[in-house]
């Protein structure tokens, strides 16, 4: 995916709640997952693909979203280490700090490092990323699996 020079390295990415895709992990057996997810870290050199930190990775779905026709298209996977997964997640990891088991600030940290600005830029891009998953969340979505959708359907367990 191509990111224009404008945008952050490190994007909030919020799937809509209207959409009713979870995650790949769930519905795939773990075998076809792992075999995805070893692909995807090979890929990336086992580093995070955003901030290149070693160490343990995710393997973290890429979708595109088409506003007009409300399609959600998986088009790839990239490995990323746990606080870039936190930030892309961050509704997710704002449970999780909430449970005391997530120091929130050392994800606005990372976002923070990772995309050389400061806390207000954070601040901005959040609630940017929020009124779109609002706006998103209006819609019903129809989700294409791309090149994915044939694996995905011989081996899904509940799609
Ligand atoms: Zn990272």
């Amino acid at each position: 995916m191509k990111l224009k020079s404008d945008e952050p390295k490190l994007k909030i990415e919020l799937v809509p709640s209207t959409s009713w895709y979870d995650n790949l992990r769930k519905v795939l057996p773990k075998s076809e997952w792992d075999k995805i997810r070893k692909r995807t870290y090979a890929k990336y050199g086992h580093r995070c693909g955003i901030c290149g930190a070693e160490g343990k990775l995710n393997c973290h779905e890429i979708w595109e979203y088409d506003d007009k026709k409300h399609v959600q298209k998986l088009i790839d996977f990239i490995a990323l280490c746990d606080m870039c997964h936190h930030v892309k997640h961050i509704g997710l990891a704002g449970i999780l700090a909430s449970e005391g088991k997530l120091d929130y600030d050392k994800v606005i940290e990372h976002f923070m490092k990772v995309n050389n600005c400061n806390k207000n830029a954070f601040e901005k891009h959040r609630e940017e990323a929020f009124a779109k998953w609002r706006e998103h969340s209006e819609h019903e979505w129809h989700v294409d699996l791309g090149e994915y959708k044939d694996v995905i359907e011989s081996n899904s367990k509940k799609l």
